[in-house]
């Protein structure tokens, strides 16, 4: 794809000194999309990341390579700057003076507010360029823009009147500034030009026929694509590096050049504007980047790992383990939402009556009214194309949009009609009975989010604001297998000590309940050869496997024996109760969640740890449990240092448990509407004591 081995894009940034030790936001991140990986770095200097843009580039010319690098300041101003400044509209004679002009020390020290000034000098009145810290603003360089005056350059290039949310490059400080950028950048990538000669191109400027072609880019194209694929906790600007570079490697090769080539010449132009649905379609074909191997490691030493701590690992280190498609709105119920979705209509479109009646403008304070009502009427659906005059008023039914001339409806109820006229008593309040237009939704909002799971609402707001197609992920396929000698198919005959299999029904309804497809992958005896060959077929049509048994560190815990020794394991020794050790770990890429085989751990460990970690994986964002204070009916003592979930449900405001805590107790299970969860430390609670009561549809199933 893309005609380019490897795709760069550069975060850039105008720091006046190194950027923090501790990677942050405003630096500079570069990403590097090679072989369908995506490599993210931070450089606290210019300097810095010069070095690392020449050794990629010298790394690619070496091996025969193509690199696209973006970067997402301006390359050039509007018509008319280059020869004002240098005598000739070839911008790229203007990178030459930049680079020239701008000095940029290894420690981010420079001249940019000088230069500037030096170029407002060039030009009559005051400007083009503006802002400034305040202790050096003058005449020459004035910090605020409306100080500005006769300098005769347009405010944008004809690319940014394409995008209303591009910065003008004149601006060169405070919120959302480029000039900055580009004064800075374009000097650095002139230096660029010097060391590369023919094997580098400037796009659109000059022909991308050469192994490095630079480009300007604008990661706010794909700000709804971003902000969907951004990670838990991680830095926007390394989301908007890496989407960007994964969005332009999938374009198709031709489609690229086209891209490459188009735009303004002398003003510059940005990669991929008119071409969104293009970016937006790679970035749907994007393999979904794998879970690392080590994604349930944990520290060593650690001996119980207490459940928030567990919690806060798994969402930390899971991320969407599934691609996206797009569905029409009316087949996408509970489907995972992809992409934010922008309204691109208002809802209301129009100002419209909520009632059957008449409208007229309203206003006047008289008590009685009296008007003629016209001959036109207005009903739902007619374009309003005619205006109410003055004084009278218009039959008009509800969901009609106000014609011209009104702006407040009385109810049919309220008035008295006699032949061609109403009347009324009462002062009625302007805008009575009215909606106004955009004010359930205005267009552009962000009306549902990415990760939200639709419901029947949803439909039916998106279908209002006029959406009719969706961008939602692949639905998660989780596995489920039963472990364990000792189970039979329940219908089937058992020997004295055979046990039926009440796990995997149990399993599979949850995770139906959680709204993903629950894969029977039947039940396995305690045999490693068995098993292992039982994951290698799951892991090539599932997205995780859950198994319930064999999860400890016993002789016959097999689940965990097998991916010590040939997948990748972590037994998680969590303080919770039901609940012995959960053994995670990954089989050929896929995660592995190692239940315990005890029916209620196994439910209770679902609920707790699998439900918002599924959730996660299925691009929907981690889901923590909603519970609320509920009055105990019980009294119970625990002790410190771990938390416990007991079956529960509520009667007559008041929550009960079972009356057994048996973790075989599986007919508790069945009484139970929920669990209540007692928290870590020590506690004694009475009867009448506030408890916290998860009900099932708390954990989302
Ligand atoms: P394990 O974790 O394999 O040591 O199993 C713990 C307990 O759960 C044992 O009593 C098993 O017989 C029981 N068990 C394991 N798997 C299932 C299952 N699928 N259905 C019902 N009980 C099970
Ligand atoms: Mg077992």
């Amino acid at each position: 794809m893309s005609g380019f081995d490897r795709v760069i894009v550069v975060d850039w940034s105008a720091s006046k000194a190194p950027s923090p030790k501790v990677p942050s936001a405003d630096a500079i991140w570069i990403a590097v999309q090679a072989g369908g990986q995506t490599t993210c770095t931070y450089h606290r200097t210019r300097a810095d990341a010069m070095a690392t843009l020449c050794a990629e580039f010298d790394a690619a010319i070496l091996a025969g390579q193509r690199v696209l690098a973006g970067f997402d300041f301006p390359f050039g101003y509007p018509a008319g700057f280059a020869r004002a400044v240098t005598g000739t509209s070839d911008p790229l004679a203007l990178w030459g003076n930049l680079a020239k002009w701008i000095k940029d020390a290894d420690d981010n020290a420079n001249n940019r507010f000088e230069v500037a000034g030096d170029l407002n000098r060039l030009f009559p009145g005051v400007g083009p360029f503006w802002g400034c810290p305040a202790a050096i603003a003058d005449d020459v360089l004035p910090a605020k823009g409306s100080a500005r005056h006769g300098h005769g350059m347009t405010e944008r290039r004809k690319i940014e009147t394409l995008i209303a949310s591009a910065q003008p490059c004149w601006k060169l400080y405070t919120t959302g500034s480029v000039g900055s950028q580009a004064l800075l950048g374009i000097a650095r990538l002139q230096g660029l030009r010097e060391r590369y000669g023919a094997a580098l191109s400037v796009a659109p400027f000059e022909a991308p026929d050469t192994p490095i072609v630079l480009a300007e880019v604008y990661p706010s194209l794909l700000a709804a694509e971003i902000a969907a694929r951004q990670g838990v906790d991680e830095i926007k600007d390394r989301a908007q590096v890496r989407v960007t570079a994964q969005a332009l490697a999938g374009v198709p090769g031709e489609q690229m050049d086209v891209m490459l080539r188009e735009g303004d010449t002398e003003e510059g132009w940005i990669l991929g504007v008119g071409h969104e649905d293009a970016l937006r379609a790679s970035l749907e074909r994007a393999p979904v980047p794998p879970l690392k191997n080590d994604c349930f490691a944990l520290p060593p030493g650690v001996h119980w790992t207490p459940v928030d701590k567990a919690l806060a690992d798994l969402r930390q280190r899971l991320g969407p383990v599934v691609g996206s498609e797009t569905a029409p709105v009316n087949a996408a119920l509970n489907r995972v939402l992809a992409a934010h979705v922008i309204a691109p209509r208002a809802h209301p479109p129009l100002p419209n009556t909520a009632v059957d009646g008449y409208g007229f403008a309203g206003g006047k304070a008289e008590s009685v009214h009296d008007m003629p009502v016209i001959a036109a009427q207005m009903t739902a659906g007619r374009t309003p194309d005619f205006e109410v005059p003055s004084g009278s008023a218009v039959r008009i039914l509800t969901g009609a949009a106000l014609p011209g001339g009104v702006d407040t409806v009385i109810l049919q109820e309220d008035v008295q009609r006699t032949g061609g006229r109403i009347s009324f008593h009462g002062p009625i309040k302007a805008g009575a009975n009215t909606r106004a237009a955009g004010e359930d939704v205005e267009t552009g909002a962000c009306v549902v989010s990415a990760g939200r799971r639709l419901t029947p609402a949803d439909l039916a707001l998106l279908s209002a604001v006029g959406v009719g197609t969706v961008s939602v992920r692949a639905p998660l396929r989780v596995g489920v297998l039963s472990t364990g000698d000792e189970l039979v198919a329940p219908g089937s005959d058992a020997g004295p000590g055979q046990i039926y299999d009440a796990n995997r029904p149990m399993l599979l309804g949850l995770i139906d309940r959680l709204g993903h497809v629950g894969i029977d992958l039947g039940h396995v005896n305690d045999d490693r050869t068995a098993l292992s060959g039982r994951f290698d077929d799951a892991a090539a049509r599932v997205d995780v496997i859950v198994t319930s048994g064999g999860a400890s560190a016993g002789d016959e815990d097999h689940v965990s024996a097998l991916l010590n020794a040939s997948g990748h394991m972590a037994l998680w020794r969590i303080a919770i109760k039901p609940g012995r050790p959960l053994a995670l770990g990954m089989w050929q890429g896929v995660p592995v969640f190692g239940l315990p085989g005890n029916p209620v751990a196994a439910m209770v460990c679902t609920l707790v740890f699998a439900a918002p970690a599924l959730a996660q994986m299925a691009g929907a964002g981690w889901s923590a449990p909603q519970g609320f204070d509920v009055p105990a009916g019980f009294e119970k003592r625990k002790k410190a240092g771990r938390r416990e979930f007991l079956r529960a449900r509520t009667r007559d405001g008041r929550v009960e448990v079972f009356q057994s805590e048996g973790s075989g107790r599986i007919s508790g299970l069945s009484w139970a509407e929920g669990l209540v969860e007692l928290p870590d430390d020590a506690l004694h609670v009475r009867p009448g004591d506030p408890v916290r009561f998860i009900p099932w549809s708390g954990f989302g199933a």
